[in-house]
């Protein structure tokens, strides 16, 4: 199928997994049944972006297929490619801005200010609202007041991992959605459509995507193997005695381009390691020494997200607990 092809099919068929939820929200958009707010949380990478657009797509379509999970966009009138263009005059998209590190007062202002204006061409005027956890509390505040009070045919979107983080107020007001990680067999089903690497390179995404599309696909590429075959044989041969070699490693490792692949081989690493060291009638690692140090370098990778640690840094410290565990 050609890419032209692709671009003018309903966005709905191009969405793997999540069934039950899908059909319910597609008979709410076919019976009208819409609530002025859907808090949309689950992992990352699994696909609440992607269902919130076809949505909305269906929303704006001037001649929507029926079957029998409901109606979808049928991919193909200008308000459906406006759409897939991201070029929709109803439809507002706003996230964190570049250089900040929340959604602001302002922004939900300005937000609210357009959905208080009639609709150019559709029935609906929408919104969606990623990363929707990272709203300031007046930002928050001022959301709830337009949930509290909708403009007649809006409707919006929050998108969140982190529902928990979240305002209750403003959870309460939105039909609630959970979306859970992927299975392997749809993973690889996406990445075969996707991408043109063979069986072998898939496979391995797939493992690494840990049932989330964005990450598997982050990782599809052929020289994966080759990374992944190398960070083993790094593994390996870390040594306290070889200092150097180990700054170099994680020098490599922490590249900007290697560094995502390296913090999700470093948690791999621990998870097989744990795993193998259980299942051996004797233990290759001191036990509660290889879970300490697996908690510890959890911890590490996760502050290290939020405090902005230089990869190079980090790994230092997880390559040192590493050779110390393989140095016992
Ligand atoms: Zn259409």
């Amino acid at each position: 199928m050609s890419d032209n092809a692709k671009k003018d099919d309903p966005l709905f068929d191009r969405i793997y997994g999540h069934g039950s939820v899908i059909k319910s929200l597609r008979q709410e958009v076919h019976g009208s049944r819409l609530a002025p707010g859907y808090l949309f949380s689950g992992p990352e990478g699994v696909g609440k972006s992607q269902i919130a657009d076809a949505l909305i797509q269906t929303l704006f379509c001037v001649d929507p297929i029926k079957d029998s999970h409901g109606i979808k966009g049928c991919g193909q009138c200008r308000a459906c490619r406006n759409m897939v263009d991201d070029n929709h005059p109803d439809l507002t998209r706003l996230g964190v801005e570049k250089g900040k590190t929340r959604i602001s007062v302002e922004q939900i202002r300005q937000l609210s200010f357009t959905l208080s204006l009639t609709a150019m061409e559709a029935a609906w005027k929408v919104a969606v609202i990623d990363d929707a956890a990272l709203m300031t509390d007046a930002a928050a505040n001022a959301l709830l007041k337009t949930l509290e009070e909708p403009p007649k045919g809006t409707v919006i979107f929050l998108i969140t991992a982190n529902p928990g983080m979240m305002l209750p107020t403003i959870r309460s007001r939105c039909r609630k959605e959970r979306f859970t990680t992927l299975s392997d067999a749809i993973l690889s089903k996406i990445l075969t459509e996707q991408t043109d690497n063979d069986h072998a390179v898939i496979q391995e995404a797939v493992a690494l995507g840990q049932g989330r599309a964005s990450v598997a696909l982050a990782f599809c590429d052929s020289k994966l193997i080759d990374l992944k075959n190398r960070f083993e044989n790094d593994m390996n041969t870390l040594s306290i005695g070889r200092i150097g070699h180990l700054c170099d490693t994680a020098a490599f490792w922490g590249k900007a381009d290697n560094w995502p692949l390296a913090r999700q081989l470093t948690k791999t690493w621990f998870q097989q390691t744990i795993r193998a060291n259980m299942m051996e009638e004797k233990e290759f690692f001191n036990h509660t020494v290889l879970m300490d140090a697996a908690v510890w370098v959890e911890d590490l990778l996760k502050r290290a997200a939020v405090f902005h640690i230089p990869p190079r840094l980090v790994l230092e410290g997880v390559f040192l607990h590493i050779a110390r565990l393989v140095g016992q």
